[in-house]
């Protein structure tokens, strides 16, 4: 990576923030951009609660992708936070990557998304997502309805799949060219400015969301007590190491922590076994992971609680 010229004068950089309605799949493109797992996923709503950001150096350009919660109607502090959140990205980047569910005709939040762009100078290039969900018999027809929708001879629209990556090409290659000229503004071979902590909890978040679907949603949060190196000794003379991981999973209520932990802990041990295995793909190596369930009354209304867990104020 580090062998990438940025010195060449047409070398374009720049931040772009995704934004769209929750659950069109904005965190798979980020991943599928950059190709290791960065942004959580999940088939719940609003999963995405950190702004992340994701980078991809090629020979032409660096794009910092900046992953946004979907737009939706708040309902909470903590949902007031995120509609904020996304709102203060739009002032702060160089290109926006609106993705619309392409998989549907269009509704009234796509209309509600395109005019709060209009009425800012910015680029914006258009992912029509979740193309392979659409037959060859409705694309056209559909391409014609999101035309139609957008009106602007300005924006691009690229229809492409997160999950297969068809179209991500095309779109990464027009997003670059939409950037400013400009160095790196990361080095040339990172693909996160997260800290390891913060990617790590996201895993475990992730896990609770996918096995506990509707019960637990928004209520659950995830703190990183202690990561530590340690020895794993299988036989003697054995130099190798594994990764120590505790953290404790934070609900409101006492039937959240029952839920979480399950029949005799078989959920909590399926929990930690999922969020196990993807933190060794990020690590690259074995990892122990200890779990623990905490009950918090009301922490998404405690703004030091929201904090403290990198919920940024407004
Ligand atoms: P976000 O809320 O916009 O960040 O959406 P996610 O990236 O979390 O994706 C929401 C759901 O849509 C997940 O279940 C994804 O697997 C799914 N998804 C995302 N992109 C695609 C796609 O291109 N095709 C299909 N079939 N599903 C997708
Ligand atoms: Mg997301």
């Amino acid at each position: 990576m580090s062998s990438f010229e940025s010195t060449r004068e047409d070398y374009r950089s720049g931040f772009v923030a995704l934004i769209g309605r929750p659950n069109v799949g904005k965190s798979t493109l980020v991943n599928k951009f950059v190709g290791e797992k960065i942004a959580i996923t999940s088939p719940v709503a609003q999963t995405t609660r950190n702004r992340l950001r994701a980078i991809l150096t090629t020979p032409k350009a660096q794009l910092v992708f900046v992953d946004t919660p979907g737009i939706h109607k708040p309902h909470h502090l903590l949902g007031e936070r995120l509609v904020a959140s996304s709102k203060k990205v739009i002032g702060e980047v160089d290109t926006i990557l609106l993705v619309l569910e392409g998989c549907e005709s269009p509704g009234r939040g796509d209309a509600f998304l395109v005019n709060l762009l209009k009425a800012q100078s910015i680029p914006v290039v258009i992912a029509l997502n979740k193309w392979d969900l659409v037959q060859g018999s409705d694309r056209k027809k559909r391409i014609k309805e999101y035309r139609t929708l957008v009106d602007s001879d300005d924006w691009l629209i690229f229809c492409c799949s997160g999950l297969s990556g068809d179209g991500c090409d095309g779109l990464i290659e027009n997003i670059s060219v939409s950037l400013p000229v400009g160095t790196y503004l990361y080095p040339s071979n990172i693909i996160s400015d997260q800290p390891e902590e913060i990617l790590l909890s996201e895993l475990i978040r992730e896990q609770v969301l996918l096995n506990t679907r509707e019960e637990i949603p928004h209520s659950v949060a995830v703190k990183i007590d202690r990561v530590e190196e340690m020895p794993l000794k299988k036989k003697k003379g054995d130099v190798s190491k594994r990764t120590a991981v505790l953290a404790t999973v934070l609900v409101e209520r006492k039937s959240q922590k029952g839920i979480l932990i399950g029949k005799g802990g078989a959920m909590l041990r399926t929990i930690g076994q999922g969020a196990r295995l993807q933190m060794q793909k990020l690590i690259n190596g074995p990892v122990y992971l200890e779990l623990f369930v905490k009950i918090v009354p009301d922490w998404r209304s405690k703004p030091g609680r929201l904090t403290e867990l990198g919920y940024e104020g407004k």
